[in-house]
C-alpha cells in the first residue's frame, strides 16, 4: 500500500512508455495509479501515431503490390477506395488495442484517472477531471477545459510520462486544410497536397496518399530526406518517389502559406523553390516537441529544460529523486521503444532494484516504401566523430527472395570495428527492412563480430540472408550469391 500516500507510484500519461512502467510497477506490488487525459489508454502511439500510420501504410503496399504486378502478368484493376471504410479499420485496428490494455490495467489492478495532471507539490498531483468529449476533438483542441469533479492524489514515487506533442509552424492560418499528422489520419484525401517536412513522419504520411492517388509533393529545408540516415541507404527511396511524387524540393523553405477560397497558397524561397503553389491541403510534419513545460513541474522542483525536456540520469530519475520521467519527454530520439524500455526500468529503479539505462543501441525505421532501418553507428556518424569503422555490404540485387518479390533496389551493410571486427552499427534499405534490424541490434547488444554473424545458418530464400552476405563480404568468405 502507499503508507501515508494514496499511491505508491503515480504514472502521468498512457502513452507506451507510461503504460508499460505503470504495469510493471503494479506487477512489483505497488499501488499505482495512471493518469491520463484521454478516454482511451495508449498516448500518441497507439491512438495517432505508430499504429494507425501503419495500418494505413499496409493498404498503401497491398495496393502498390497489387500494381506492380501488372508487369509480371496479374492485373487487378484500379483499385476502388473507400476511405471511410479504410478508416474505420485502421479505429478498429486502435481500438482492439487500446481496449486490451483497459483490459490489462484492470486486471493488475491499476486505477486509471481520467483528467488532465499537474504538480502542485513534490508528492502531490492536482487531476481536473475532463469531460469525456471524443478523442478526435480532444487532439483538435489540444487540451480540454477541467471539468468537475477534480481531485488531489498523494504519491511515494512518480513517472512522468507526458509525451510530446506536434510543432506548429508559427505563422499558418488557421484553416481546416492546413493538417497535422492527426489530421493525416483521418482520411480526407486531396486531389494535391504538400507535405512540409521530409522525416520520418512527413514521408511516411506521403507514402500513404500517394497510394491512394493524391498528388503529393514534399518540400525540405535540409539537403535531402530522412536527415541524418546515411544517404546510400535514403537513395532507393528518393530514386522511387521522385518517379512518383509531383515535386520533391530540398533545400527549400515555405516562407508563406495563405487559405485563399480555391486552396491553400504557398510560397517558397531556396535552391529548388518552384513559384507559389495552390494545394487542396497542406500537411505540416516539422517535428514534435516535449510536455515537459505543461505539467506544473516547477510546484515538484523537477528541472525541465528550455526545450521542454526533462533532463534524467541513467536510472530514468530527474534532480528530484523520487520522481522519474521516460520517453518523448525525456529526450531523444521520441521513439515508442525507447518509451517503453526507460518505462519499464524506471518501475523497478522506484521498487529498488539497481537497474541503469545501458541498452547499446536504440534502432530507427522509417516505414516508407521501401523501408529504411538503422542502428548503432550510422557511416555519417562516424565520419563526424572521427570513429573507425570497415564495412560489409550487399546489394538485393543479388538476392533472390528480393528478386522474387520483384524488387530489387535494397542494400544491406554492416559495420564493424576494425580491431575486433565487432559488429557496431548497420543500415537496411528495402521492404521488411524494419523487421530485419534487429538482427543487427542482437549483434550490437551480443558483441558479435563478422565470423559469428557470417558462420549463423540463415534460411534460404530469404531477406535476412543479405545481413549474413554483407558480414561474409566483409571477411572476404562470400561465395554463393542469392
Ligand atoms: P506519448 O505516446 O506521447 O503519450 C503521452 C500521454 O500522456 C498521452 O496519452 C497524453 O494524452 C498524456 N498526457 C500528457 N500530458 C498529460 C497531463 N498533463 N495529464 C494527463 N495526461 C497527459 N514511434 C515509433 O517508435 N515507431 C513508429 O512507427 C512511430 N510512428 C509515429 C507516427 C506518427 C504519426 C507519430 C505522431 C509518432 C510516431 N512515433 C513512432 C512516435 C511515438 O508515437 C512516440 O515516440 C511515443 O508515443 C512516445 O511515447 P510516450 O509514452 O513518451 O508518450
Amino acid at each position: 500500500s502507499g503508507g501515508t500516500y494514496d499511491f505508491d507510484m503515480v504514472v502521468l500519461g498512457a502513452g507506451p512508455g507510461g503504460y508499460t512502467a505503470a504495469f510493471r510497477a503494479a506487477d512489483l506490488g505497488m499501488k499505482v495509479a495512471l493518469v491520463e487525459r484521454w478516454p482511451q489508454l495508449g498516448g500518441v502511439c497507439l491512438n495517432v501515431g505508430c499504429i494507425p500510420s501503419k495500418a494505413l501504410l499496409h493498404a498503401a503496399k497491398v495496393i502498390e503490390e497489387a500494381h506492380e504486378m501488372e508487369s509480371f502478368g496479374v492485373t487487378f484493376g484500379k483499385p476502388q477506395i473507400d476511405a471511410v471504410k479504410l478508416k474505420g479499420w485502421k479505429e478498429k485496428v486502435v481500438g482492439k488495442l487500446t481496449g486490451g490494455l483497459g483490459m490489462l490495467a484492470k486486471q493488475r489492478k491499476v486505477e486509471v484517472i481520467r483528467g488532465i495532471g499537474k504538480f502542485v507539490s513534490p508528492h502531490e498531483m492536482q487531476i481536473a477531471n475532463t469531460d469525456m468529449t471524443p478523442l478526435s476533438t480532444v487532439l483538435s483542441k489540444g487540451e480540454n477545459a477541467p471539468g468537475e469533479g477534480a481531485r488531489k492524489i498523494t504519491f511515494k514515487n512518480c513517472i512522468i510520462a507526458a509525451g510530446s506533442e506536434v510543432i506548429r509552424l508559427p505563422g499558418l492560418p488557421d484553416d481546416p486544410r492546413i493538417i497535422d499528422s492527426t489530421g493525416a489520419l483521418e482520411l480526407d484525401l486531396p486531389k494535391r497536397m504538400l507535405v512540409i517536412g521530409g522525416g520520418i513522419i512527413g514521408l511516411e504520411m506521403a507514402t500513404v496518399y500517394d497510394a491512394l492517388g493524391t498528388k503529393v509533393s514534399v518540400v525540405e529545408l535540409t539537403d535531402g530526406l530522412i536527415p541524418g540516415c546515411d544517404r546510400d541507404l535514403v537513395r532507393p527511396l528518393e530514386k522511387r518517389v521522385s518517379k512518383r511524387y509531383e515535386k520533391i524540393m530540398v533545400k527549400t523553405k515555405v516562407t508563406k502559406v495563405e487559405a485563399l477560397k480555391e486552396g491553400i497558397r504557398v510560397t517558397f524561397e531556396g535552391e529548388q523553390a518552384i513559384e507559389p503553389q495552390i494545394y487542396d491541403k497542406v500537411l505540416v510534419a516539422v517535428g514534435r516537441s516535449p510536455n515537459g513545460k505543461k505539467i506544473g513541474a516547477d510546484a515538484a522542483g523537477v528541472v525541465v529544460n528550455e526545450r521542454g525536456f526533462i533532463p534524467v540520469d541513467k536510472q530514468m530519475r530527474t534532480n528530484v529523486s523520487h520522481i522519474f520521467a521516460i520517453g518523448d519527454i525525456a529526450g531523444q530520439p521520441m521513439l515508442a521503444h525507447k518509451a517503453s524500455h526507460e518505462g519499464k526500468l524506471a518501475a523497478e529503479v522506484a521498487h529498488g532494484e539497481k537497474r541503469f539505462f545501458d541498452a547499446r543501441v536504440i534502432p530507427s525505421v522509417a516505414y516508407t516504401d521501401p523501408e529504411i532501418a538503422w542502428v548503432g553507428v550510422t557511416e555519417t556518424e562516424a565520419k563526424a566523430k572521427g570513429i573507425t569503422y570497415e564495412k560489409g555490404s550487399f546489394p538485393w540485387s543479388a538476392n533472390a527472395r528480393s528478386l522474387t518479390l520483384g524488387r530489387d533496389d535494397g542494400l544491406t551493410k554492416v559495420l564493424f570495428d576494425p580491431a575486433t571486427h565487432r559488429v557496431i552499427g548497420g543500415g537496411i534499405v528495402g521492404p521488411n527492412a524494419g523487421d530485419l534490424i534487429s538482427e543487427i541490434a542482437l549483434a550490437i547488444e551480443m558483441n558479435t563480430d563478422a565470423t559469428d554473424l557470417g558462420l549463423t545458418i540463415h534460411p534460404h530464400p530469404t531477406l535476412s540472408e543479405t545481413v549474413m552476405f554483407s558480414a561474409e563480404a566483409y571477411e572476404g568468405t562470400l561465395t554463393d550469391l542469392y
